[in-house]
């Protein structure tokens, strides 16, 4: 997920990190390279400047210059401008109303309406929510069978709409059907067109007036760059949106979108979709996602994906020990990597991973990381349970033995030993001062 624009930032982030002291130019430097970055990822211009102008005026601050670690200074203020610019804390849907919440999905065709709004079933599926599911795409040949066939294979329900009818009446009609049979929340479908058009507009704009959504989700496809946002911003004048999901950031998007969409619209991101299945969609968290971008990786999201897969008892157990620190071995190194294998996509994993151990792990392609984690459980394998629970008294002759046992060359047991230690010492930072004391640690 935008690969470009965070290889670029962790390329000035390294830089910043080698500078004992920082000058006012050296910072001039890093920001024309920040500057260059965020350009090239699409972001919009009066974002970046104002972004580079934010950053650079704390910067050159006194609090930064004369602190212990300017770099890291520096990186501390990257850090929280970008968190800003994409926005608050991302509580997701607001539900809060008399049954049924509506949920009103609009966007130009393609964006991911449909998807995305199977996905939100599916999620509101899992919070115990009564959900009705209904498209008034009737231009769009099969969207709403589309819908029908995603809301069949989630088990969610689907009102039965046909392309015959007007947007209007399957509003009128849905929105009864849903009051009548106790539906927590509808989420409404509507027609894309391929550009911003009047019918379009007037079309989305009486849906809106019919069912009082109390959420107005504009959904954009990341890929379209700039185009992203002139969208959005149209939309936002037509309709009082409340917030935004942001498609396909796993494709090669180039990201300009994340950081633009907010600043140019005032509406929050709050949801972002990461793969075409119904499962492939997250809450937008700014925070995590600027750690992301800076090659810090999003700890806490990777917990909660632990938490959400198949062995929920055996997750809790692991994230309570990396949340507190205490003890976490080689088992449960093991375990997490078990984990990770049924979780799949390794993809997605080392997206959120800090970028040192990510790039420990060797390659980001899914099929070398699943096959590099099956090597390293075959290592773990070949311990006894004393040297798992107790690495440090592993010693050359046993990691002889161990490589032998696991058919691997020494030197990635001691390779796997290393990174294990890293990763211990990063758990202990979590769990005592969160990501600020891992940032701080990356500084070397
Ligand atoms: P609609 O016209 O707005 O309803 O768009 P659809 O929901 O039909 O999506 C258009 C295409 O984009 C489909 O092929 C989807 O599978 C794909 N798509 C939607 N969301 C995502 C996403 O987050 N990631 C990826 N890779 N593809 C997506």
């Amino acid at each position: 997920m935008l690969e470009n624009l965070s290889s670029r930032l962790q390329q000035v982030v390294k830089t910043l990190r080698g500078h004992a002291r920082l000058s006012e130019d050296n910072i001039t430097d890093a920001m024309r390279e920040v500057r260059m970055a965020l350009l090239e990822a699409d972001v919009a211009l009066p974002v970046v400047k104002d972004f580079v102008n934010q950053v650079k005026e704390r910067a050159v601050g006194r609090e930064v210059l004369q602190s212990l670690s300017p770099g890291q200074a520096v990186i501390q203020v990257v850090h929280e401008e970008l968190t800003r610019l994409m926005g608050e804390q991302n509580v997701g849907l607001n539900l809060a109303t008399n049954p049924p919440a509506i949920v009103l999905m609009a966007g130009l065709q393609g964006s991911g309406k449909t998807t995305t709004s199977a996905k939100l079933a599916r999620l509101l599926k899992s919070e115990k929510k009564k959900v009705l599911l209904a498209s008034a795409d009737v231009y769009r040949p099969a969207a709403i069978e589309q819908l029908k066939t995603l809301a069949k294979s989630l088990e969610v329900d689907c009102f039965d709409s046909n392309a015959t009818q007007k947007p209007a009446d399957i509003a009128a009609q849905a929105l009864d059907f849903a009051k009548r049979h106790f539906y927590d929340v509808l989420i409404f479908d509507t027609a894309g067109r391929l550009g911003i058009d009047e019918a379009m507009m007037a079309e989305i704009k009486q849906l809106h007036e019919l069912l009082n959504p109390i959420e107005t989700l504009f959904v954009v496809d990341a890929m379209q760059g700039q185009d992203a946002v002139n969208t959005a911003r149209a939309f936002g004048e037509t309709l009082p949106l409340t917030g935004v999901v942001l498609t396909k950031l796993d494709g090669d998007a180039r990201g300009g979108a994340a950081l633009s969409v907010r600043h140019v619209t005032g509406k929050p991101i709050k949801y972002i979709g990461v793969s075409e299945k119904v499962d492939g969609i997250e809450l937008f968290h700014p925070e995590r996602m600027a750690s992301r971008v800076l090659g810090m990786g999003d700890v806490l999201s990777l917990i909660e994906q632990a938490q959400k897969s198949v062995d929920l008892e055996e997750a809790k157990k692991l994230a309570d020990k990396v949340k507190s620190g205490k003890n976490f071995d080689l088992e449960d190194f093991k375990a997490q990597m078990l984990q990770m294998r049924k979780m799949g996509g390794m993809g997605s994993l080392m997206d959120k991973m800090p970028a040192q151990i990510s790039g420990m792990m060797g390659q980001v392609n899914s099929e070398a990381g699943d096959k590099a984690l099956r090597r390293i459980e075959g290592i773990i394998n070949a311990m006894t349970p004393l040297e798992r629970r107790k690495p440090e008294i592993i010693k050359a002759t046993r990691k002889r033995r161990i490589a032998a046992g696991s058919g691997v060359q020494v030197q990635e047991v001691n390779r796997l030993l290393n990174q294990f230690e890293e990763v211990q010492k990063m758990m202990k930072m979590f769990s005592k001062g969160g990501m600020s004391k891992i940032m701080r640690s990356m500084q070397g």
